[in-house]
């Protein structure tokens, strides 16, 4: 093992972090799915005593039946409804003035990973009117109770209605960050599968791709694993190894739907503790860059990253792979052939191998916000300093 000093500490670091994270008490939020889940939300309001909900959502979303229809059980709300895919600082601070004029008093988020991220960062500008997001950036900065929050995923990818996460980007410096803190761990999931059907094939695939390297970055971070989260990575991953090529093919696919909520919402449960890792460094550098969706980036980044990891990575894929029934053999065996499954599936939903934009001049400004976001904080099988996230991201652009 030839580790540098700043490594030397990254794993101090690590460990440490981990002591912490296997004593918190795990609190996830209360969990209500199935067809027509949506319609639940007053009665979830109703038992919480709450009144007047602010209810945050995007273009595309508000104009859909299922939203119209649960606007319509509601007897009073305010509504926001222009968050755009990876939002921005100022939508935020949008949303918090909306709901301190509006005097709301708890939180509906329907959409995918953007809508659900506006109005939790949101929240914590509420819980912490004090504090700038760029402030609140890292890990527990906000430390105080917000607003009661209802999470409802209209992709299944992202895990964000379970998460501590909310991510942000800086639309001056295209900066994508993340808050990360319990109290910003939604109260209720409303996992309702007939929303995720109106998903395009390919938004439905790189989401679902999201899901999975959730569940795969969770699961080789084993210095943060809670008893539970080698259990909830290989379920996951099974999961969408069946559901998400059916949920492709056939979007009506109920089953298909609800199993996917459900394994993107385990990842999310298991990278809240377990962490991500290099792939989601890099890939938030490419969506704050270049707006390139973030399932996709991470679509493209996963089988690079772990082909990167080499032996450091067999046993644990190996585990996965045979856990998912892809392959038996060596682990060596197993482990090729999990990251041979992951490219078979990029390749069947149309996702390319390498993205296009990413320009030589950026490298080292997204090289240096990947290092920040990854060390020490991820307890990664294997460390990247700024050179080896550059060599990463040249491989993706295909600049080398
Ligand atoms: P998204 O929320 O950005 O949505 C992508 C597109 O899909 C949008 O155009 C949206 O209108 C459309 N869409 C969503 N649901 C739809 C539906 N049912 N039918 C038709 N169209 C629909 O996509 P996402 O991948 O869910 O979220 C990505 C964001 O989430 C990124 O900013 C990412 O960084 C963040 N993220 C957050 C966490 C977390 O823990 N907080 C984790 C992973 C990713």
């Amino acid at each position: 093992m030839d580790l540098k000093l700043d490594q030397i500490y990254d794993r101090l670091y690590q460990s440490a972090f981990g002591l912490g994270i296997r004593i918190l008490p795990g609190k996830g939020p209360q969990v209500v799915s199935g067809a027509h889940a949506l319609n639940r939300i007053n009665e979830i309001l109703e038992k919480e005593g709450k009144l007047h909900p602010m209810i945050v959502t995007g273009p595309r979303i508000v104009k859909s039946e299922f939203f119209v229809n649960a606007c319509g059980t509601l007897k009073e709300y305010s509504l926001f409804s222009d968050v755009r895919p990876d939002p921005d600082t100022k939508t935020v601070e949008k949303i918090a003035a909306m709901y301190t004029q509006e005097r709301c008093d708890c939180f509906v988020a329907i959409g995918g990973g953007s809508n659900m991220d506006a109005a939790k960062a949101a929240s914590a500008r509420i819980a912490r009117p004090d504090r700038t997001l760029q402030e609140m950036g890292g890990t527990l900065k906000v430390r105080r109770r917000t607003p009661l929050f209802l999470a409802v995923p209209t992709t299944a990818g992202t895990g964000s209605e379970c998460t501590v996460a909310a991510v942000v980007t800086d639309p001056e410096t295209h900066h994508k960050y993340s808050i990360n803190d319990f109290v910003l761990c939604p109260d209720y999931a409303i996992l309702d599968p007939v929303l995720t059907v109106s998903l395009p094939p390919f938004l439905t695939a790189t989401t679902g791709m999201d899901a999975l390297t959730h569940a795969v970055e969770a699961y080789l971070n084993r210095p943060y694993h809670r008893r539970e989260t080698p259990g909830q990575c290989r379920e996951a991953v099974r999961a969408i190894f069946r559901y998400l090529p059916e949920a492709f093919k056939k979007p009506d696919n109920l089953k298909a739907r609800q199993e996917m909520l459900f394994a993107s919402f385990k990842a999310g449960l298991a990278f809240t503790t377990a962490c991500v890792g290099n792939v989601h460094a890099a890939a938030h550098t490419i969506g704050g860059m270049y707006h390139v969706p973030h399932g996709l980036a991470n679509a493209v980044l996963l089988p690079i990253v772990l082909e990167d990891y080499g032996k450091k990575v067999e046993r644990p894929l190996a585990d996965l792979a045979r856990f998912a029934h892809i392959a038996a053999g060596t682990d060596s065996e197993c482990a090729a052939a999990f990251i041979q499954k992951i490219r078979d599936m990029n390749r069947t939903f149309g996702i390319p191998d390498h993205i296009e934009k990413i320009s030589e001049d950026d490298l080292d400004q997204m090289a240096s916000w990947a290092v920040q976001e990854a060390n020490p904080l991820y307890p990664v099988p294997v460390i990247y300093d700024r050179e080896h996230f550059k060599r990463i991201l040249r491989r993706v652009g295909q600049l080398s």
